[in-house]
């Protein structure tokens, strides 16, 4: 059997579908999280970074392959290399050719060194001649000692980042195979980095260019992570080491890394015309954040959801528990506290009397002939009459008194801090107040009169022995005629006049 108390289980029952709630809407909002977090890496992963990758890639092939391909083509022109090869004697010729070749193929700029006379023509004339101790001729050495067929120079000189120039250095080799100069055409590099730029802020990723080495070659208009300048290392930069040291040259491949405590989704491409790699990087706080907020949300919902159905059970359970409470302790009928509530109400008002001390008087009170009442008019009318009584003797009462239907038409009274003399005048209040009043039902008046044994609190009172003696009086009062009241002390009684 158990033993629980209502409390007890009241507050076990919140308990459990607090944790029911709490884990159901935890379980939903998780997997739901961790759901669409999953395909949202996914999705970056395998389809944003690599579109993004390839719409760089062809705008890069648009803007660099050309080139390339009419630099070659320079290269390789007869016209070219029979004029060097009989002495540079008209430079108008080579300009000119020089600006046919910028202006129908739109290029930045279009120029030829001589390897013979290091001279420097471009589209305009002639521009200087190169020297080995200028720095920024400097390329045109490399390209003279470099094995490939042709190089790709960002020039890092000028200053304006907009006009940041790409210059396609192709080799120019005579029939017989000897070197007689560079070649090539020069084009602004706009296009890429606005390009850049729209991915960076549209789509917060950051998109750069990284050499064999691993040092950035091509950024937006802000630098590369971290702000990074074309040159620098991506080793040197704080939020890549992690990647470097797993990484540390540029392979194509999709990756995830940690930089300055965020995570980061990466794309490497390789580009082959260019033999660069095309870096596109996105902030996976950047892509995880919103769901990240809807979670939080969610839990926030799930947490008021919770706390509401909460409230409203509580509510509920403590309106019902206060219902059954009050029909567990009332009698229906007269709506007085029946046995159960007196037992509660009695122990108290004793224990207090009893400790103060303070005297206390019991009265018990039964109505006469009530049988023959209930015979005559019926159980109705018996009934109307004990609302009717109930009623008077509450207003006989202090409101601090104590009184009971103990049963049928008995009653019982609790005068709280009287003695017996004034205990004893409170129930002939009572009993004549009674005998004088009527009680209607169905047009006929009703009297009734009521018999009254009273006793006083003694220290060593129990409930049961209190009842009991004054039970004794009222025994007496209806032996001895009915309608008065009768007194029992400890070892004595006594009578009223
Ligand atoms: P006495 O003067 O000796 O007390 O006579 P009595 O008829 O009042 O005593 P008895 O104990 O023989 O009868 C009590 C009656 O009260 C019998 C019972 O039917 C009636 N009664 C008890 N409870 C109710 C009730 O709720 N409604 C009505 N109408 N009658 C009740
Ligand atoms: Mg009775
Ligand atoms: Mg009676």
């Amino acid at each position: 059997m158990s033993h629980r108390s209502p409390l007890y289980s009241q507050r076990s029952l919140v308990l459990t579908l607090v944790a029911l709630l709490s884990a159901g809407f935890l379980a939903t909002s998780l997997l739901s999280y961790y759901a669409s977090r999953a395909s949202i890496r996914d999705n970056i992963v395998n389809t944003e970074l690599p579109l993004t990758s390839d719409t760089v890639y062809s705008e890069i092939q648009k803007d660099l392959v050309r080139p390339i391909l009419i630099s070659s083509m320079i290269s390789r022109d007869t016209f070219m290399r029979d004029w060097v090869v009989n002495g540079e004697k008209d430079p108008d010729q080579m300009t000119r050719y020089l600006n046919e070749v910028m202006t129908h193929y739109g290029a930045y700029t279009a120029f030829f060194v001589s390897n013979t006379s290091l001279t420097y023509y471009h589209a305009k004339g002639v521009l200087k001649h190169v020297r080995t101790d200028e720095p920024r001729d400097a390329w045109y050495f490399r390209v003279r000692d470099m094995k490939a067929p042709y190089e790709i120079n960002v020039d890092p000189d000028l200053a304006n980042k907009d006009n940041l120039t790409f210059f396609i250095n192709y080799k120019v080799y005579d029939y017989n195979n000897r070197f007689i100069g560079a070649a090539g055409v020069g084009l602004t590099v706009d296009a890429v980095i606005k390009l850049i730029d729209k991915y960076q802020q549209r789509y917060q990723r950051s998109v750069y260019f990284v050499d064999n080495f691993g040092r950035l070659v091509l950024t937006g208009a802000e630098g590369g992570p971290q702000g990074a300048h074309i040159g620098q290392k991506l080793s040197d930069l704080d939020s890549m080491k992690e990647l470097v040291g797993r990484l540390p040259k540029p392979h194509s491949g999709s990756y995830e890394y940690s930089g300055q405590g965020q995570g980061h989704f990466l794309n490497v491409r390789f580009i082959p015309e260019l033999n660069w790699y095309l870096f596109v990087d996105k902030l996976e706080d950047s892509a995880l954040g919103e769901i990240r907020q809807s979670l939080y949300l969610n839990l926030l919902i799930c947490l008021l959801v919770t706390l509401i159905v909460l409230t409203l059970l509580n509510r509920v359970v403590k309106r019902y528990q206060d219902k059954i409470q009050a029909q567990a302790t009332l009698d229906s009928l007269t709506e007085l506290p029946n046995r159960r509530g007196f037992d509660l109400l009695a122990a108290q008002a004793m224990h207090e009397a009893q400790r103060e001390p303070k005297p206390l008087t019991a009265l018990l009170l039964d109505l006469d002939h009530f049988k023959a009442l209930n015979d005559t008019y019926g159980h109705l009318a018996g009934d109307q009459v004990l609302i009717g009584f109930a009623r008077d003797l509450q207003s006989c009462l202090r409101h601090a008194d104590i009184v009971c239907r103990w049963g049928g038409e008995e009653f019982i009274v609790l005068l709280k801090d009287t003695d017996g003399k004034t205990g004893q005048m409170i129930a002939e209040k009572i009993r004549q107040h009674v005998e004088q009043q009527r009680y209607a039902y169905n047009d006929q008046a009703l009297q009734v009169t009521v018999s009254i044994g009273l006793t006083t609190l003694q220290p060593d009172d129990t409930l049961h022995s209190l009842l009991s003696r004054a039970d004794h009086a009222m025994y007496r009062a209806k032996q001895s005629g009915r309608n008065r009241t009768c007194m029992e002390m400890p070892h004595s009684s006594y009578e009223p006049a």
